[in-house]
């Protein structure tokens, strides 16, 4: 039997056969083309058994391979404030699957280049058996050798690629207490210093906007609140070039005031402390300077550094005052802010989500070089897509963005990370680009594939497309590569995004804009493997009428992707030929008819069944078999060598002479 035979009986992909089949006791060779019989039959017998087995022995060695991946040779270790989880993994000498895989059970749902804080890394460590003490480097850019995501964007930052040389507005952060008053000072400057007036106010919020002060822009970062210190910490603190720190004069300093010091100390921000509410009776700004001295942050009047403005973000009191200070203090590094305008853009994705109308979206904010319409781009090194609509943060549509401003970005097919570094280049360069990383095969390369990589193919391919969630980045991995192997014909599966933990309501939602925005002909699937979907993701997606579907075993899951390339492949409807009929005589033709005496050469004719009419070999029309008569008998049958009438049902007049090929059409 042929060796893909036997697996298309099993209804396993041969490849895959191939591994399992040594495993369970058959050994066939690594490239047999046949196999025995007799074998093959014993193997079909006992499938069900065998594939049991199988799963056992997979399953014995992934515990093994667990048990061996936790062995680490490590008993102390030196942890700084904040680590990132590939740094953390090279310390704990631990392979980085295995320790995301320890972080997600302890319910810590972060990637690579994401930051964990000491405790949390000390915890874990603990649990490891290892000891941790903390070491005093300065944790934002500590890391275990390979680059980061912020160090990739230092590194492009530093080279000089043309372009004018030119200070960039400074890129602002407001940080502070819960209720200190970051989103009424931001509203309050977003209100009073519109860059853009005639646009009718600022009312998108993008994630960051330009106010000006003085003939001068600033960039305000529009992420208040706790997220301000997460966005901080997972961009490297990048981005921003100065913080306010807003502390509420009627209440003082609060535990997120000093965790917002400590950020600001940790990576050497420039800042200026807003004293808000000075309108209120209860303030007390000398309580707030006091309580800030003992946190090392000494005002100016105290014969510290910090700048300080008392301000009122309610009624607007001292805000200009404050704008000034920010400036002033922003120019003492303005040397920092010199990067070159018109060339490549490179920036950073501080905002990202799936609109309900335009799909996917992001406002990246530049930080070099200027972004135009129509350029490629690339991010974290894979293409991406290309630019087809950018608006500024006043809502109205743009061609291009210069350093430091924000802009939003749609028509793209796959959602971008907050923190993830964006490289541009006009279509040509950027094509060259591309090529060199598809070259270099990147792990996760489909994950950014869009329409544009496909060229002209993709409308003519039919797509699966899969969003897959899983437990662990071993699973991920084997899931993906089992899935490129799996025999879809003409159908290409594409992972559009894969990612780590539960199903959630954006995972639904960007299933959604997909299907929107594909063929007719194409499927979009969202998996799991070894995760749940909470029971109000299911209810939306039930809303939404998108199916989600959860698998424990793998076999499973590469099932259900070959059952739905079934489904989605048309059967071709092929012709069978049955018979050959010649015309003998010809009785009478009316519209559409023809009744006619003939013999059949070849085969057995049936009632239903197709002809073509063939004169001097030629085709000169077709029709269908209406009725046969046999002997002035009704028959559903002829067959050859008898002579029979035939009802025609065809427009062709029909002559004495002509042939008839009879025959039917089958699915194939
Ligand atoms: P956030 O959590 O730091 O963003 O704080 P909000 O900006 O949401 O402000 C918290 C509360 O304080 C809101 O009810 C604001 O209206 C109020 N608030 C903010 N700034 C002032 C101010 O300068 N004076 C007074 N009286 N109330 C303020």
């Amino acid at each position: 039997m042929n060796f893909t035979e036997l697996a298309r009986k099993l209804n396993i992909n041969p490849n895959e056969l191939r591994r399992i089949l040594p495993l369970v006791g058959f050994d066939i060779g690594a490239k047999a083309i046949k196999i025995d019989k007799r074998i093959a039959n014993r193997i079909i017998q006992n499938w069900k058994s065998l594939f049991n087995q199988y799963k056992r022995i997979m399953e014995e060695e992934r515990r093994l391979a667990e048990e061996e991946a936790i062995k680490t040779e490590v008993k102390e270790v030196e942890l700084p404030a904040l680590i990132t989880v590939r740094d953390f993994a090279s310390r704990l000498k631990l392979p980085i699957n295995r320790l995301m895989e320890i972080l997600m059970k302890n319910g810590i749902f972060v990637s690579l280049n994401e930051k964990i804080d000491y405790e949390t890394a000390a915890i874990i460590a603990m649990d490891l058996g290892i000891e941790a003490s903390k070491c005093e480097e300065t944790a934002a850019f500590a890391n275990g050798g390979d680059i980061t995501r912020s160090e990739h964007l230092h590194e492009l930052l530093k080279q000089q690629d043309g372009g004018d040389i030119k200070e960039r507005p400074p890129v602002a952060v407001v940080m502070g207490h819960v209720d200190h008053g970051k989103t009424k000072l931001l509203d309050y400057i977003r209100k009073t210093n519109v860059i853009d007036k005639e646009a009718g106010g600022i009312t998108q919020h993008i994630g960051a906007y330009q106010a000006k002060k003085n003939g001068r822009l600033i960039t305000f970062i529009d992420t208040p609140g706790h997220e301000a210190f997460t966005a901080m910490r997972s961009r490297g603190a990048k981005i921003a070039d100065i913080a306010i720190l807003v502390v509420a004069a009627d209440d003082g300093v609060k535990p997120q005031t000093v965790e917002a010091i400590k950020i600001i100390e940790q990576v050497k921000l420039p800042f200026v402390v807003a004293v808000n509410k000075m309108d209120k009776k209860e303030a007390n700004i000398d309580k707030v300077k006091q309580e800030l001295s003992s946190h090392n942050v000494v005002v100016e009047d105290w014969g510290g550094k910090a700048v300080c403005a008392p301000i009122s973000a309610k009624d607007g009191t001292g805000v200009s005052e404050l704008l000034d200070m920010l400036l002033l203090s922003a120019d003492m590094e303005k040397e920092k802010r010199k990067v070159g305008y018109g060339g490549e853009a490179v920036g950073t994705i501080i905002e990202s989500h799936i609109d309900k109308g335009e799909g996917p979206v992001a406002t990246v904010l530049i930080q070099k070089g200027t972004l135009k319409k129509g350029d490629f781009i690339s991010i974290n090194k894979q293409f991406f897509g290309k630019i087809r609509f950018m608006k500024n943060c006043a809502g109205k549509e743009t061609d291009q963005a210069v350093p430091s401003a924000p802009v939003k970005i749609s028509g793209f097919k796959n959602l971008a990370q907050v923190g993830d570094v964006m490289e541009a280049a006009a279509e040509k360069a950027q094509k060259g680009k591309i090529k060199k990383i598809r070259m270099a095969g990147g792990a996760g390369k489909e994950q950014f594939a869009v329409k544009e990589s496909e060229g002209e193919e993709s409308d003519d391919i039919q797509f699966l497309n899969i969003i897959l969630k899983t437990d662990v980045l071993g699973s991920t991995e084997v899931i993906s590569e089992s899935l490129e192997k799996v025999e879809a014909g003409d159908i290409k599966i594409k992972i559009i995004n894969r990612g780590l933990g539960n199903i959630t309501e954006a995972d639904v939602m960007q299933v959604e804009a997909i299907i929107n925005n594909q063929k007719e002909s194409d499927e979009t699937m969202l998996i799991g493997f070894n995760v749940k979907a909470p029971q109000s993701v299911d209810i939306f997606a039930k809303e939404k009428n998108i199916k989600i579907k959860i698998y424990t075993i793998i076999y499973d899951l590469l099932n259900q992707a070959r059952d739905a390339i079934k489904a989605m492949t048309k059967a071709k409807i092929v012709k069978k030929e049955i018979g050959r009929i010649s015309v003998l005589e010809v009785f009478r033709t009316e519209k559409g008819k023809s009744i006619i005496g003939g013999k059949v050469l070849d085969g057995t004719v049936k009632k239903g069944a197709k002809i073509e009419i063939l004169r001097n070999k030629e085709k000169v029309g077709e029709g269908d078999l209406a009725g046969l008569q046999s002997a002035k008998q009704e028959v559903l049958s002829v067959e050859k060598d008898s002579e029979c009438g035939i009802l025609l049902q065809c427009k062709t007049a029909i002559e004495k002479g002509d042939k008839l090929i009879v025959y039917q059409e089958e699915e194939e």
